[in-house]
């Protein structure tokens, strides 16, 4: 029930309203018993700053940020964790001290199923496919999950560069190659982990892979699988996976634990996974 003392927290974005992060945050505020309630709020790129003061002015305790201000918020925030400026984008903010703080849950998101099976990464080069924003999530988690390289692969060469570049200045310091698209079938067998962090099997087009069945079968018997995907599960990629054995991890996971660790960021207390889970399972009819 709202009443007089609860509390807002919310997911800024333009647009918002395919954000799922209101349905798993609000099924863990009501099981946890909390007075808080977490909105939509849709905030066009040149309202931003106005946004952030009125946030500030009616006492929001913290948000979420999705497209297109994960990168433009970094400037209005008073203090940016090291993960959030390695990364170079924001997505959870947290207002403590007179301040707002920001920091990135998409790393933590990303490893927590990989740190729960206990393996040693030691051995185990990771592959990234694609280059955009998720991917330098997925290469500030694979730096933190102690893989010895980190083989970032993606069509454009410039691109490619860039982002390999961009890794030179952060405090991270992970080990990165980068990759033409042509070299995956000598790199497949020594991989440990491969992501996909292109959109290829996103629906609506769920049909295809970023690796064709040969290049899936290149792959060593202990390598696992992860797409960034959530829709649909699983997709083809997985499919091809699974179908070789392999161990799989899809987008739906990450999505769950970052958003449970930005719960916890703004509750201080540990935030119900499963229910988070089961309450975007069941807005996706699975
Ligand atoms: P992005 O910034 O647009 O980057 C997409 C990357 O994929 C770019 O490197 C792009 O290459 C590459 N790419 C696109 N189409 C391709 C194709 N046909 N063949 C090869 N490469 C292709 O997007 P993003 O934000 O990183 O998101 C990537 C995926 O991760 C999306 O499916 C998104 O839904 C998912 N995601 C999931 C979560 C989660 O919580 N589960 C979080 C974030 C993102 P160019 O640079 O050459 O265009």
């Amino acid at each position: 029930m709202i009443k007089g003392t609860t509390q807002l927290l919310g997911v800024i974005g333009y647009p918002v309203k395919h954000s799922m992060s209101p349905i798993m945050h609000n099924a863990a505020i009501a099981t946890l018993g909390l007075d808080y309630v977490y909105l939509p709020f849709p905030i066009a790129p040149d309202r931003l700053k106005t946004a952030i003061d009125g946030f500030a002015a009616v006492g929001l305790q913290g948000f979420n940020i999705t497209i297109p201000h994960k990168q433009t918020i970094m400037p209005l925030l008073a203090n940016v964790s090291d993960v959030a400026q390695a990364i170079g984008a924001v997505n959870t903010v947290w207002w403590r001290d007179g301040i707002w703080w920001g920091t990135n849950t998409d790393a933590a998101g990303f490893l927590a199923p990989l740190q729960a099976l206990e393996r040693d990464w030691s051995q185990s080069p990771a592959m990234i496919l694609g280059n955009g924003g998720a991917a330098r999530a997925v290469v500030a988690a694979c730096h933190q999950l102690g893989v010895p390289e980190i083989m970032v692969v993606g069509r454009n060469g410039a691109k490619l560069t860039a982002f390999a570049q961009s890794w030179q200045q952060s405090p991270l310091k992970p080990n990165i190659s980068v990759h033409p698209w042509d070299q995956l079938d000598d790199l497949l067998p020594r991989v440990g982990l491969v992501v996909n962090s292109t959109p290829v099997g996103m629906a609506p087009k769920p049909e295809v892979s970023p690796l064709t069945d040969g290049q899936v079968n290149l792959l060593p018997s202990q390598a696992i699988a992860y797409d960034l995907i959530y829709t649909p599960r699983p997709t083809r990629f997985l499919q091809q996976a699974r179908g070789v054995g392999l161990v799989t991890f899809d987008g739906l996971e990450m999505l769950v634990q970052q958003g449970a660790a930005a719960l916890e960021i703004w509750t201080q207390q540990p935030a119900p996974v499963d229910v988070m889970r089961q309450a975007l399972l069941d807005h996706l009819g699975q």
